[in-house]
């Protein structure tokens, strides 16, 4: 490991694997610093699902010959692993009725395997010359004299020490320690924290093996908040022959207990016969705390990429496709001196949660869980035989959502005038007032 780098890397998930390959590939000198042992193990709690929809976040993905091809950008990235093709995305109520999103042809998401991406990654900036240090903390990022100084701590040591580099990446994800050192942190709006916490499942006697399903409801736990997904999706280095289990999470506002949720869900939940005879195979957890998008992410010559800079996720594939991004634009500032504006530019005008309404958006789809089960169970059994066209992204599931359901409000209306009401008015709760529940 050298002093002086022409660039630090801080957090080396799809963002940070992805800029230190492409800088290292054109000769930049690089680290990489991550707090892990491992690199491409995966404990972080993700659905790892492909959004296939075309243009999410200004990008469209496709697989083709079993790589990810971003066709906008142009650029591909080696896949080894096996997807699943799921072309059903259901809310399903506490009773057991659905609210369905269809793409029988090209599927609503693709699952696949976190761990594989990260590998394939992480070799290829390897064989560049990307120099790696594992079980390091990157602490701060300080812009000087034209540079950057990033200062390091291991993991066995309580001081730290500094590494000089002409411009730093902070891709340490969505809760980015070296983002809460810079000015531009000041700019963000905080709404709250939620707690995952993830099984993979075995032996599950599971009727939506083609679906993404999201448990809408209070019902589906003892503990009453937060929201259950279930992803069938391969293991890591599944072989063919091999069948997929059942990634299970359960995500709830900070202060709720989100492994017992998940637990219950299991042991005690509508469909808990699902899992009777059901084994764990590896355990997720993580903690996202909520803050709005950072605007412009780069400050002097740190630049902020990924989850780092984004409202919830970025999601792999984008985070994979701005750290390409913001890898080019930073080559063009070595060679150049400019080019920043290349990848700010674009953050803004494509990643969707920089776009005015589209936090509140994402969150009334989210939000309906907190409906009484009553009402999801009356709202959900109108739409239990009916299929809507849609993806499973959370910047347009939403809309989908709220014309199946609003299709039917006349009827809603005249039956069930209460409910009527609060769905009306939930379509136009704030951001606030659904994260405080
Ligand atoms: C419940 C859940 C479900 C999701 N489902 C999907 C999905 O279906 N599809 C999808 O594409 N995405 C999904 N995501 C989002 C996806 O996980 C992220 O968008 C993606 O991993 C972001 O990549 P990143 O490189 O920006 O950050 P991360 O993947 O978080 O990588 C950050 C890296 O930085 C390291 N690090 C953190 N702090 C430090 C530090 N101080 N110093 C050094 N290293 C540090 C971490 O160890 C990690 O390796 C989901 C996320 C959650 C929480």
């Amino acid at each position: 490991m050298k002093t002086h780098y022409d660039v630090v890397v801080i957090g080396a998930g799809p963002a940070g694997l992805m800029v230190a390959k492409e800088m290292s590939a054109a000769g930049a000198t690089v680290l990489l610093v991550d707090i892990k042992k491992e690199i491409p193990k995966v404990n972080r709690s993700c659905c790892t699902m492909l959004i296939n929809e075309p243009n999410t976040h200004g990008e469209t993905v496709r697989i083709v010959n079993n790589n990810l091809h971003f066709e906008k950008t142009g650029f591909t990235v080696p896949y080894t692993g096996k997807f699943v093709k799921l072309v059903r995305s259901v809310r399903l109520s506490p009773g057991g009725y659905k609210l369905t999103m269809v793409n029988r042809s090209e599927g609503v998401a693709h699952p696949y395997t976190k761990e594989v991406i990260l590998k394939n990654l992480l070799d290829s900036a390897v064989d560049n010359g990307t120099d790696v240090l594992t079980e390091t903390a990157g602490i701060k990022a300080e812009n000087v004299n034209g540079g950057v100084r990033v200062f390091l701590r291991p993991a066995c040591s309580r001081s730290m020490y500094e590494v000089r580099c002409k411009i730093a990446f902070a891709a340490d994800g969505v809760n980015s320690q070296i983002v809460t050192g810079l000015e531009l942190f000041k700019t963000r709006k905080y709404f709250g924290s939620f707690r995952v916490a993830s099984y993979f499942l075995d032996n599950v006697d599971y009727p939506y093996w083609d679906a993404w399903v999201t448990c809408v409801g209070k019902g589906h736990t003892r503990w009453g908040r937060g929201q259950i997904y279930m992803v069938p999706k391969f293991l890591p280095y599944a072989q063919d022959g091999d069948r997929p289990i059942l990634d299970v999470f359960c995500g709830t506002p900070c202060g709720m207990p989100a492994k017992m949720g998940l637990d219950s869900f299991i042991k005690e939940g509508p469909f808990r016969e699902w899992f009777r005879h059901a084994t764990i195979v590896h355990r997720g957890a993580c903690v996202v705390n909520f803050y709005t998008c950072i605007m412009n992410p780069v400050e002097g010559n740190i630049v902020v990429v990924g989850d780092a800079a984004a409202f919830i996720e970025t999601y792999c594939q984008a985070a994979m496709m701005y750290g390409y991004r913001a890898a080019h634009a930073a080559l063009k500032v070595l060679a150049t001196g400019r080019g920043y504006e290349d990848y700010t530019n674009f953050w803004r005008e494509s990643f969707e949660y920089c776009h005015p309404g589209e936090i509140e958006k994402a969150l009334q789809g989210f939000g309906l869980g907190q409906l009484e089960d009553e009402a999801l169970d009356y709202i959900f059994k109108l739409t239990d035989n009916e299929e809507y066209e849609g993806y499973v992204s959370e910047n347009t599931a939403p809309d989908v959502m709220k014309k199946a359901i609003m299709g039917h409000i006349d009827q809603i209306r005249r039956e069930r005038p209460d409910i009527a009401v609060v769905i009306e008015k939930h379509w136009k709760a704030s951001a606030e007032d659904i994260v405080q529940g």
